[in-house]
C-alpha cells in the first residue's frame, strides 16, 4: 500500500470474485457464467467492419442499447440506465442515492452490496432472512433504509412473488427498493411493471446470466424517469463514455436474438432439473432454484470438504464461509448437460470414498 491511498480505503479488502486458476484445465461452475457461445449475432458483430473502426467515442448515452432493452420491457428509453454490468449500476445507486442515507440486505445474499457500502463508507445493515432462508417481507415493510433484494435470491436462488416486493415498496414512499433481477429471464415473475407505479424503486437486470455474456458485462437499470435522470447524472459526472463500442454492439445483437436466450435458458433448466434430482438421489438438501445455480448441502460431507474434492476432480464450484448460517452449503453453477453429468459422476466418487 502506498501512503497515498485516501483513508476510506485503507482498510479495504475487494470483493472476492469467483477464482480462475490457470493450472489445469477445469469444469468452472464458480461465478454463474456458461461456457456455451453467445447468440451467433454476436459474433457477427465481432467479426464485422464496425470492429475495425474504433477511433472515435461512442455515443455517450448507448441509446441504441436502451432503445432496444426499453422495448424489451415495454418502457421508454429515458426509464433505462446502461452500465458495465449491473456491479456498475449497482455502484451508480449506491453513490447517487444512498451516500447520505443508509442500506439494508439480507444476510444471505449478493457479496457485492456489502462490499459498495463498505467501499461508500455508507451506514449499511443486515436483514436476516428467516430460517428456511426466505425473505423476512414483514420485517423489511417495517424498515427504514433504502433497500436492495436480489429476486430471484444469490445464492439461495430462492423468488418471492411480486406482491412481496410491492408492499415492501409501497410501506414506505421515503425509500428506495432496489430488486436485483439478475435471474429474471429464468422464467420468474419481473416487478417491472411496478416502476411506472412507483417512484421509489429501480429494478436492475444483466446480460452476464442468461445471455451468456459475462465477459461483455452490461446491465441495466429500470425506473421512473427523475430516478434514472439522477443516475444517468453521476454517470455522466464518473464516465460519461461508460459503455464502449464493442460492448454496445455486442449487447444490441444479443438483446435481438430472443430466440436464442430462450433456446439458452431451456438448456439451462434442463440441465439444472437433472442435477437436481440426481443430487437429491445421492442425500443432498437441493434449495428449489429459480436460476442458473443450485445452493445444497449434504448430512454428512462438509461444504468445504466438497468444494476441496471436487476441485481435486478438476471442478470448481463456490461456497460462503462468511455467511455463518450456510456454511455447509455450496453453490454449483448450471453448465452444459455434459458438464452437470461430469459433477453428478464426481459427487458420486466422493461419497463412495467417504463411505469407505
Ligand atoms: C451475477 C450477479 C450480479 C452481477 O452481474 P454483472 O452484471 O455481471 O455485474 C448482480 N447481482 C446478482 C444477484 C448476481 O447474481
Amino acid at each position: 500500500m502506498s501512503r497515498f491511498i485516501s483513508k476510506r480505503y485503507k482498510d479495504i479488502t475487494p470483493y472476492i470474485p469467483g477464482e480462475q486458476p490457470k493450472d489445469r484445465l477445469y469444469i468452472k461452475l464458480n461465478a454463474n457464467e456458461t461456457s456455451c457461445e453467445p447468440a451467433p449475432g454476436v459474433r457477427r458483430v465481432l467479426e464485422s467492419s464496425r470492429m475495425r473502426n474504433l477511433g472515435r467515442y461512442t455515443e455517450p448515452t448507448a441509446l441504441e442499447m436502451r432503445r432496444l432493452a426499453a422495448a424489451l420491457c415495454g418502457v421508454r428509453p429515458e426509464e433505462v440506465l446502461a452500465g458495465n454490468g449491473s456491479d456498475e449500476i449497482l455502484g451508480w445507486i449506491f453513490q447517487t442515492f444512498f451516500m447520505d442515507a443508509s442500506v439494508c440486505y439480507p444476510d444471505i445474499t449478493y457479496g457485492f452490496y456489502e462490499s459498495l457500502a463498505v467501499g461508500l463508507g455508507i451506514e449499511h445493515h443486515e436483514v436476516p432472512l428467516k430460517d428456511d432462508f426466505t425473505l423476512d417481507v414483514e420485517a423489511l415493510c417495517h424498515e427504514k433504509s433504502n433497500i436492495v433484494i436480489a429476486n430471484p435470491n444469490a445464492p439461495t436462488g430462492h423468488m418471492v412473488p411480486v406482491s412481496d416486493i410491492e408492499r415492501i415498496v409501497a410501506a414506505d414512499p421515503n425509500r428506495i427498493v432496489v430488486v436485483d433481477e439478475a435471474y429474471i429471464q429464468f422464467h420468474n415473475e419481473s416487478c417491472m411493471p411496478l416502476i411506472r407505479k412507483y417512484d421509489n424503486l429501480i429494478v436492475v437486470h444483466t446480460m452476464s446470466k442468461a445471455y451468456a455474456l459475462a465477459g461483455a458485462h452490461i446491465g441495466f437499470a429500470y425506473g421512473c424517469q427523475d430516478l434514472i435522470h439522477d443516475l444517468d447524472c453521476v454517470r455522466g459526472v464518473m464516465n460519461p463514455y461508460n459503455i464502449s463500442d464493442i460492448t454496445m454492439a455486442v449487447g444490441c445483437a444479443a438483446l435481438r436474438d430472443q430466440a436464442y436466450l430462450e433456446a439458452h435458458v431451456r438448456d439451462v433448466e434442463e440441465a439444472r432439473e437433472y442435477t437436481t434430482t440426481e443430487l437429491r438421489e445421492l442425500g443432498f438438501k437441493v434449495l428449489d432454484s429459480r436460476t442458473n445455480f443450485i445452493f445444497l448441502k449434504h448430512p454428512y460431507l462438509s461444504g468445504e470438504e466438497y468444494v476441496r474434492e471436487l476441485r481435486e476432480r478438476g471442478i470448481l464450484v463456490r461456497r460462503y464461509p462468511s455467511m455463518k448460517r450456510a456454511e455447509n452449503y455450496v453453490r454449483i453453477t448450471i453448465g452444459t448437460l455434459e458438464e452437470m453429468q461430469a459433477v453428478v459422476a464426481a459427487t458420486r466418487s466422493i461419497l463412495l470414498c467417504l463411505a469407505a
